[in-house]
């Protein structure tokens, strides 16, 4: 009899928010799903717990996604760990927020934010793409932003990073549409989750034609779409999730 193949899915910060959705998500796909975490283990065990509760089962990789030797290092582990095995999926979702104008903006918050989305986009991604060419399957999506796509004052850092990993996704594509792995972004909006705690919701909204901000799961829904087989022609795309902004 032939052995069951495995299907394995990492995301990249998804202990919470938007990767704690599309982990679940990819659970419910039937995928194994290995939770990147960078600190604060006890919010991926939580995601994991969820997964196993959507019926799958997974692992936490414990990694800065901007530091590629330790990157490097967890990720070789895993292959190690796995011969027979190959990670299908890619979700790169790690990304933070250190909003200023520039004019006031430290190097070091310009620096992070692009280490982390840009830097982390090569970092996770490269040493993934020769398995998934080689079995002539994979899926790479990566979270962008509306900041990524218009540009946003006081986010010139965030605007940067997101619309460099647009740029980079819609390159790739091209270089490996003919090895059956397809690379898209998805831009969200404003999505309720830790990164906008701290934003006034009620006057932002006003600008949203849906009158609101968005879900991680409405988010995660179109991940799980451009994971599928019947997503498979659809390659260097920014897809937005964003009740209307910006459009
Ligand atoms: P969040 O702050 O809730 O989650 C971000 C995740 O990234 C966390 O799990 C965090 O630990 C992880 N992370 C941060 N730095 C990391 C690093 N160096 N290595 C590994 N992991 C790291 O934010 P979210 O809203 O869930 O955002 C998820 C993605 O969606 C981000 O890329 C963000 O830029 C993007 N996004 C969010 C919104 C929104 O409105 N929430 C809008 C547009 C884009």
């Amino acid at each position: 009899m032939e052995k069951e193949k495995r299907m394995y899915a990492l995301v990249t910060g998804g202990s919470r928010g938007i990767g704690r959705a599309v982990c679940i998500r990819l659970a419910q796909m039937g995928f194994r799903v290995l939770v990147n975490c960078v600190s604060r283990v006890s919010e991926a065990e939580e995601t994991l717990r969820l997964i196993r509760e959507a019926g799958s089962d997974g692992e936490i990789l414990q990694f800065d996604v901007s530091d590629r030797a330790q990157t490097a290092k967890i990720l070789d582990a895993w292959k190690d760990n796995h011969p027979e095995d190959y990670i299908q999926v890619l979700v790169n979702n790690a990304g933070i927020r250190r909003d200023n104008i520039l004019a006031l903006m430290p190097a070091e918050d310009w620096d992070k934010v692009l280490e982390i989305a840009l830097g982390g986009f090569y970092n996770v991604t490269q040493p993934l793409l020769q398995p998934m060419m080689f079995h002539r399957w994979g899926r790479i999506i990566t979270l962008a932003s509306v900041s990524g796509l218009k540009g946003m004052p006081g986010q010139a850092n965030y605007s940067a990073a997101k619309g460099g990993v647009i740029a980079a996704t819609k390159a790739l594509a091209q270089e490996v549409a003919r090895k059956g792995v397809t690379v898209n972004a998805v831009a969200p909006g404003f999505i309720r989750t830790d990164m906008t705690d701290g934003l006034n919701e009620a006057e932002l909204v006003k600008d949203i034609p849906a009158r609101r901000f968005g879900t991680p799961e409405e988010v995660a829904a179109l991940v799980g779409f451009l994971v599928s087989p019947e997503a498979g022609y659809i390659t260097g795309e920014v897809i937005s999730v964003n009740g209307g902004l910006y459009t």
